[in-house]
């Protein structure tokens, strides 16, 4: 290993300039300090190993097998990591009786306690007559999320803020429409989402939480990202130049993506930023049986991964600037 590294070194000078590395079957966790290893790249096909694995679990709507199987993946990926990962659990009144729930939370300490979130759903809608294995609502999140965490935990240096992933339950409705059942105090959808909201009040953390970015349906091959107006202008602009500097031009576009809900309201509404990061009405296959593996491609997991990773660091860079809430609860903060 040593021997291979020499040349490429001294060729490149810094590790950071050398060229991505060819995937590797496993992730080493060595920790020599003279050999420093290439830095970890988001890997498509990696991301794509994760849909599979999650559509093989068949449709996995809350609280059933095949939801706690997939539950388990997630979390022993995450810890083969090295991230600490913590299942926040709790029961939820749906229009199909009590459904036991758990959003699952992964952490990536940071040199204080000022939270960044990025996030995605890992539950599929619920049909009584149709085999909805949801590829990109939601596997392809899902993947992305998981790649990130093994991208982020892979780096020796501390962030500057924490980083916290957090996979949602229950984000879909158990009616066929969205705000058909339920009613505004409880509605019928988003139950993870607004249950880790009322967890971070609970331990005061919602003040420290200031930014949210939430992936949803980002895997589609033919991928094109319009912006969702109930975002958070400063950080769907950040993302959005990102991704163009990166290229991506043609999927990062400016036209009006119409959400109508979903995971990052309860945050809004609790007065965090956040972004939805979505391609509803341009998916044809949303919420039907052909939501399937061959309309997701690890290339569209990619540009979505590599762009969110490049955008960390200036959402950091701003929400520590610009100190958006003015709280006094800050004194963890560094001017
Ligand atoms: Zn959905």
């Amino acid at each position: 290993m040593t021997l291979v590294l020499v040349a490429p070194l001294l060729f490149w000078g810094c590790p950071k300039n050398d060229p991505p590395s060819k995937p590797r079957a496993t992730v080493s966790s060595s920790t020599r300090p003279i050999t420093p290893s290439p830095p970890v790249a988001f890997n498509g096909d990696r991301a794509m190993d994760h849909v599979k694995k999650q559509i093989d679990f068949g449709p996995r709507p809350p609280d059933t097998e095949q939801l706690a199987k997939t539950r388990a993946y997630i979390t022993n990926e995450l810890k083969s990591y090295g991230l600490t990962v913590s299942l926040d659990e709790f029961t939820a009144k749906t229009p199909q009786g009590e459904k036991k729930m758990a959003n699952i939370v992964a952490e990536i300490p940071g040199e204080t306690k000022t939270l960044i979130l990025i996030t995605s759903h890992y539950d599929t809608k619920f049909y009584k007559d149709m085999n909805f294995v949801g590829a990109n609502d939601p596997a392809a999140s899902v993947g992305t999320l998981m790649e990130i965490g093994r991208v982020l935990a892979s780096r020796k240096e501390k962030p500057k803020v924490t980083y916290r992933l957090v996979f949602f339950d229950g984000e879909e409705a158990f009616c066929e429409g969205w705000s058909e059942c339920g009613n505004e105090q409880n509605p019928d959808n988003t139950y993870g989402s607004r249950h880790y909201v009322s967890q971070l009040r609970a331990r005061n953390e919602v003040e420290n939480t200031r930014a949210m970015i939430l992936l949803d349906m980002m895997g589609y091959k033919n991928l094109e990202l319009g912006r969702d107006p109930t975002s958070t202008r400063w950080l769907q602009d950040i993302i959005w130049q990102t991704g163009r500097a990166l290229g991506y031009d043609k999927v990062f576009v400016d036209r009006e993506e119409g959400v109508g809900g979903d995971d990052h309201e309860p945050f809004i509404g609790a007065g965090v930023a956040a972004v939805d990061i979505i391609q509803l009405t341009s998916y044809p296959h949303w919420h039907r049986a052909d939501d399937t593996i061959d309309k997701v491609s690890a290339q569209s997991m990619k540009i979505v991964g590599e762009t969110i990773l490049a955008s960390l660091p200036k959402v950091t860079e701003y929400v520590i600037k610009n100190n958006p809430q003015k709280v006094p609860d800050t004194k963890t903060i560094q001017e």
